[in-house]
Order: C-alpha cells, then structure tokens, then sequence
C-alpha cells in the first residue's frame, strides 16, 4: 500500500488557509471519497507526490501539457524569457508570434486576443457576441463546462429547452434567465429554443467534443447543424476550444470536424503549462473589441512573455507527426480497455476523440450529459483507487476525460491497460 503520509499533513495545513484546502474545487478528490495527494515535481509522462510516490500522469494539468511535464524546450524557452523580465504591459514580439501561429493552424481566427484563463476567454467572447447581435440571450449545452463566468454558471431547468437557473449562490437569476440550456446532440432541442427565443440569441457555446461530462464527442451532423440553425437565426456559433484547441487534432476540433465557428475560445495547451486564454474569430466581428472597437476587454498580465513563451514552444513542438503518435497510443488505450472490460463481464463505454478517451460504466452509449450520468460511480470510484495504488493518475471524478501527451510511451500505455485489467477484475469479484 501506498503512504500518503506527507500528503494527509499537508492537506491539515491546506484547509486552514484555503477554501476546502485548494485552489480549485475537482483538487479535493471529494467525487472519489479520497483526499488530496500533494504533487512535488514531474517529468515527461511522470509525477512524484510529496511521499514519493510515481504515477503515469493522465491529467497533465488537466489538459494543458500535451508534451508531458517539464518539457526541456519550455523550460529552456521560460529560462531564457524570464532572464529578461517576466511583464511589462507594453507589447513584446512573442505576442505578434503567438498570435500568427495560432492563426495558422486555426484559420477561422482572423484576430487574436490573448487572455489569462479559459473562463475569462468564455466571458468575454460572450460579451462580443452579445455586443455584436445587439441580442442578450445565449443558448448552452447541459454538462458542458465553459469555465465559471455567470451566464455560464447555469444548470438546467426541467424540460427540453430551457431557460436556466443559477448553479451557484451569487448567479443573479436575471442572469441565469438569459442562458438557455438543451441537451447535447440534440438538434431538435437546438432547433425548438430558436423557434421560441430565436431573435434573442445572441450566440450558441459549444464545445466541439465535451469534456466536462466525461468525454462526448459530436454525432454526425451535430456540429453542422448548429453552424447552420446559427446562421439562419444571425447568432454566432462559439466553439469552447478550452479544452479541444491542439489537443482533439492539429487544427483543434474544428479542422477536426470541418465546422468553423465565428468565434473561437482557446486556454490550457496554448499557454503550454502557465495561465493562458484566448479569443477570436472573424475580423468584421474582432474589430469591435477595444480598443479597435467599443466592446471592453483588457488585462494587466494579458499576452505576458512567459505564457506566449510555453505556449509557443508547445505548439512549435507539436507538429502533426506527433498527433499521430499521440492517437495511436490513445486509440490503444481505448482498445486495451474495452477488452478488459469484456474479459470482466464489466459494463463499459469508452469515448475518444484524438487524445482524449472517457471511460464509463455503464452499457448505454453516451452521447449527453443524461446518458453520462447512468455511470456506475461505485465501480468508478473503486477503479480510481485501485489505479492509484497502481501508479496511474487520473482525473479524480467520472464526468472528466483522461489527456494523453507526447512523452507517454508504449510501455506506460501498456501498463496502464494492465493496470485497468487488475481494477476491473477485482471489481467483477
Ligand atoms: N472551457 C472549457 C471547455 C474548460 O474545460 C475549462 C476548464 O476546464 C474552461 C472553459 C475554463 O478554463 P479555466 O479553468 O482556465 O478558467
């Protein structure tokens, strides 16, 4: 068994200065009935705790560090930058240089503007889309995740397409009415909330495959059809690439699938490790933003040197040859879990898309936040354990996906699918 002594210590300490003890709620490993482990260093695939213990990592951050950890090109790249001063609030080159490749492998992002997380890339492209339409209302996935901006911090109400309520105390329901809410993959829902509320719509936010709910990509035509029900209705498609952008595929899940937005959000991979965000899109819709237009949105630490620098560095190193070794390990992954799952009599569906895979037990198909939930979360939470004690870290909760990066080789894929093979057994006994 695994000691977690210094990590239990440190987590006493933690909970007397933070809220729960960490500064970002899914850290508290509450959904697996666990308690924190304390992270002291990482390299490539692998992570230490502060007890010592080596895990195979498959949160990576919870997305961002597609090359693994410490890559020696960030690091050697932020070693350098830093020598010269970390911020200056005037422009410096790499911002001109980031924002031309991100262009280049995004086309549909004419203009770029570079902020500091994925909540604030999703707030403030809401309020270009709703500055743009003149309209306030914005149509949201159930499940999806879209950072924790109020317009977005909204739960469903009941029925099919619904106006939302607020997630969380300190939502003002005059906000939360302004969100629609429909199930994902359902076009028919889409379709019906524009009939009702079409010429209010400022904008729909997708994510172009979830990873909030665990992972669930797109049905066929589902992309399509809201870039065509968005079009017909003058409201804007907003892709959530928070999670998908450099990750789903070298031109993010829109070159993926073949459906460009007119506004796209980007974090976590572009900042390669550091606090990133991004938005952007077409030019006629960019160029109301301040201070080329009226529509207000600034940053003191926006577009700093560090994060362009691991961003850069990241997304330089990341050509498509190492896509596809990153899918063929992940689609090896998914494999050698569903035949563990089947030697077992375990009820298992496995999602993927490019280098994110979903696992859940159950025997329905997922294709939405509703089907998502009939996961066994027993099993989940008994698997989590037993990959831990086997050295494999993962996402502690059952609605988030597992990221694969460059630097995970053959041999941790495979002893991470025996490692999964012992979970299911002692599940199944
Ligand atoms: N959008 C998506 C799809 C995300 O997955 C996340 C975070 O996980 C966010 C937005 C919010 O990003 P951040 O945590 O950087 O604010």
């Amino acid at each position: 068994m695994k000691s977690f002594e210094k990590s239990i210590a440190a987590f006493e300490e933690a909970k007397q200065h933070m809220p729960g003890g960490v500064n970002s709620p899914v850290r508290a490993f509450r959904s697996v009935g666990m308690d924190p482990i304390f992270m002291d260093s990482g390299k490539g695939s692998k992570i230490t705790d502060i007890d010592g213990n080596t895990y195979i990592d498959y949160v990576l951050s919870w997305g961002p560090l597609i090359l693994g950890h410490a890559d020696d090109r960030v690091v050697e790249g932020l070693k350098k930058i830093t020598e010269k001063g970390t911020s200056f609030g005037a422009p410096t080159v790499i911002e001109n240089k980031m924002a031309a490749l991100v262009k280049e492998r995004i086309p549909s992002m004419d203009i770029v503007r570079m902020v500091n997380s994925g909540t604030e890339a999703t707030m403030s492209a809401l309020r270009l889309a709703r500055g743009f339409t003149g309209r306030d209302k914005i149509l949201k996935f159930v499940g999806s995740y879209h950072g924790h901006g109020d317009s977005l911090l909204i739960k469903a109400g009941s029925g099919v397409a619904t106006l939302g309520l607020p997630d969380s105390p300190g939502v003002p329901e005059t906000i939360a009415r302004n969100t629609i809410t429909v199930p994902y993959n359902d076009l028919e829902s889409v379709q019906y909330a524009f009939e009702q509320y079409g010429d209010d719509i400022a904008a729909v936010i997708a994510e172009p495959v979830c990873g909030n709910m665990g992972v669930v990509p797109p049905q066929p035509g589902f992309l399509e059809g809201l870039r065509d029900i968005t079009k017909q209705h003058g409201a804007l498609l907003i892709f959530d690439e928070v999670m998908t952008g450099f990750r789903v595929g070298y031109h993010s899940a829109q070159g993926h699938f073949g459906v460009e937005p007119d506004l796209t959000c980007l974090g976590k991979i572009i900042g390669g490790g550091l606090p990133v965000g991004a938005y952007g899109g077409r030019k006629e819709i960019m160029d109301r933003v301040a201070p080329a237009g009226d529509i207000y949105q600034a940053g003191t630490l926006s577009g700093n040197p560090l994060a362009m620098t691991a961003g850069y560095e990241t997304l330089a190193a990341m050509d498509k040859a190492a896509y596809e070794r990153i899918n063929v390990h992940a689609d090896r992954l998914a494999e050698g879990y569903k035949a563990a799952a089947e030697e077992f009599g375990i009820a298992l569906q496995v999602n993927r898309a490019g280098s994110m895979v979903g696992v859940f037990f159950t025997d329905t198909p997922v294709i939405n936040f509703d089907t998502a939930k009939t996961s066994n979360l027993d099993h989940f939470s008994m698997y989590y354990r037993e990959m831990i004690e086997a050295g494999i870290f993962l996402p502690p909760s059952q609605f988030e996906g597992l990221f694969l990066s460059a630097a995970h080789t053959d041999e941790d894929i495979e002893a991470t699918i025996e490692a999964a093979r012992q979970a299911f057994k002692k599940i199944a006994a």
